[in-house]
Order: structure tokens, then sequence, then C-alpha cells
């Protein structure tokens, strides 16, 4: 049933506890889900996702993946990584425009790793996407290669395995670690990673896994809506036995802040006190803004109480060296 892909994520990725978190905050068992250990250059949850999207390239016979996001795009870098490591064209369609000067973080990896990239300005991006998109891939046909397309974040209902299956690996862990219950707590943006999770949970009988996810982008009422259309999607094109209803998803809202990818004081305090009590670094896009939410839930007695908490780390690191006067506010 579930469709082929490549091994390319170092998985199981681990699960630990966060002990001196938990005893500074004087709450529950607290675990992290390390999914930004699923391979240096392939680091994050993308990867996962990507593993799907690259057999299926290869399966149709294409040779050059073409995807888009943000100059700082962890998705961006890790296809990038992922071409690289398959011997496959990429090329990646930037919006808005990388800032002047060097390359940093990301941006400065995917030239590394060999990928073409093109810059767009938001709005052109924004009112052209579809056509920048078909004309890209035509051009791509022109010059003889078989382009292979995927959205933002691949969040495209193939990508959503990824997470269906790190659902039932994250379960595995827990059962062994004797958890039973609990609340597991993921950042959300183009979707494909909690809907997997939410899928997963369903397809593999999770009960126990009660997933909330934080956006950081856009709130709840949309991702409810997005995410749904996703679930519904992929449910429909694999034909799964479960089923699917808008209820089950679950948000913490109000911890976007004045927008995606613009940091604030809370969640980059959030950012800090990880780093300094468990030597883990979060990212200032997602995973900060994300772990900010669960601890404002520990402190408000939510979380962590009656059952354990566990936060999904989905990656990032790099985007916080292009950023780093925002990182070193997070410094104590
Ligand atoms: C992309 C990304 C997310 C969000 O995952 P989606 O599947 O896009 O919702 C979370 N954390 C990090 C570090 C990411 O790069």
């Amino acid at each position: 049933m579930t469709p082929a892909h490549l091994s390319l994520a170092s998985v199981p990725t681990p699960l630990v506890r966060a002990e001196r978190l938990q005893r500074q905050l004087g709450c529950g068992p607290l675990w992290i889900k390390r999914d930004d250990l699923t391979g240096l250059e392939l680091s994050g949850n993308k990867v996962r996702k990507l593993e799907f999207i690259a057999a299926d390239a290869l399966a149709a016979g294409c040779d050059t993946l073409v995807t888009e996001g943000t100059p700082q795009s962890n998705h961006c870098r890790a296809t990038a990584a992922v071409c690289a490591r398959l011997g496959l064209g990429c090329t990646l369609l930037l919006r808005p425009k990388a800032p002047a000067g060097p390359p940093l973080g990301n941006h400065l990896l995917d030239a590394l790793f060999g990928a073409e990239t093109r810059e767009f300005s938001r709005e052109e991006f924004a009112a052209r996407r579809e056509q920048i998109v078909a004309q890209v891939c035509d051009e791509l046909r022109s010059a003889g290669r078989k382009p292979r397309w995927t959205p933002m974040g691949a969040s495209e209902p193939l990508g959503c395995w990824g997470y269906m299956s790190a659902a039932a690996e994250l379960n595995e862990q827990l059962r062994s670690a004797g958890v039973g219950e609990c609340d597991v707590v993921v950042a959300v943006s183009s979707g494909a990673t909690y809907a997997g999770l939410v899928l997963g949970r369903l397809l593999h009988g999770l009960g126990g896994l009660r997933v909330w996810a934080v956006p950081v982008s856009d709130d709840a009422a949309y991702h409810r809506e997005s995410v749904s259309r996703l679930c519904e999607a992929v449910l429909a094109q694999f034909g799964l036995p479960v089923r699917f209803d808008a209820a089950e998803l679950r948000f913490i809202d109000g911890f976007v802040g004045a927008g995606y990818a613009i940091p604030y004081a809370a969640a980059m305090d959030a950012l800090g006190l990880l780093a300094r009590l468990e030597g883990i670094v979060l990212d200032p896009v997602y995973t900060a803004k994300a772990f900010c939410a669960l601890l404002d839930g520990i402190r408000r007695g939510a979380l962590a109480r009656e059952r354990p908490a566990v936060f999904i780390h989905t990656g990032g690191i790099f985007s916080g060296f292009a950023w780093p006067e925002v990182v070193r506010d997070a410094t104590g």
C-alpha cells in the first residue's frame, strides 16, 4: 500500500528526553523527536517527503527536480542536496529575490549543491506562478531534460507519506519508552508534515497520540482548510481505508507573530532556552515559534501535565546562520 520511496534520511531519528528543561519548568515528561537529525545536508522534515517524490521522479524517468521556496527555504536546500546525491538536475524558483550580497545559509548551500536558481519578486511570482512553473518546465524539456515539479515544501499528496511513516516510527519509539498517551507538537506551514502525522495516526491506529500543529504562517482557519484538502487528496489518490474528519485537526494558534519568517522576542527566548538547557538548536522561522507555543502551553498548565509532551524538531538549522543578528538576540 505504501508507495515506493528511496532511503535517504537517517532514520529512525532519536527520541530524547529533555530532562533539564523539564526540571526547570517543573512539568511532566518532555520528549524531543530529533527530525533535525535526518542527515546533515538533508536535515529536517523535508527529506522524509522527498524520499517519495524522488522515487516517483526516477520511476517516471525524470532527471531534474523543480520546486519553489524562499532563498532560505529548507525544502529547496534539501531538494538540492537530494538531487546532488542522486545525480539529478535541480531548478529552484526562489521568491522573493535574495538580498544583495553573498548567499548565506540555505541559499549558499543551494549553490554549493549545484542547483540552478531563478529569482522572482514576491508580486511577480504570486501573479504568474502557474505560467512561470510551466514555462520553466517547458524550457528544461526543450533543453532535453525531463523535469518533475513538486510544490512548496513538497506538500503534495505523495509527500504526505513521509510523515505517515514517521508517525509509526515515533509511536514505536514511544511504546519502547513506556509512553502511552501523549501530546505531540509540530510546526505547520505548507502542511504535508502535519497532514502526514494525522493520516499516519488514523492509518496505523495510533489513537494515543494527540497531534497539535502550530501555524508559523497564516492562521488556524487557513491551515484547517489546507491540511483537510491535502488529507482528502491523499485518501482519494491512494484509496486508503480510513475516514478523515477535519474535527481531528488540532491547532495552537497565536504564535505566527507579525508574519512568516518574522521573528519575535518570545520565540527567540524559546530558542535560547532550549540551546542553553539541552544543547539543541531551533530555527527562527519554524521550530522556535512552535516551541514557544509548547512552552506557553506548559506554563499555562495545558501541556505536559496529565500526559507527556513530545516536540517534533523539524530542523532548519542553516537559516539561523543567514540571520545571525536575530539569533544573537537569543543569547542569554
Ligand atoms: C518546512 C518546515 C516546517 C513545516 O512543515 P510543512 O510540511 O511545510 O508544514 C517546519 N519546520 C521546518 C524547519 C521546515 O523547514
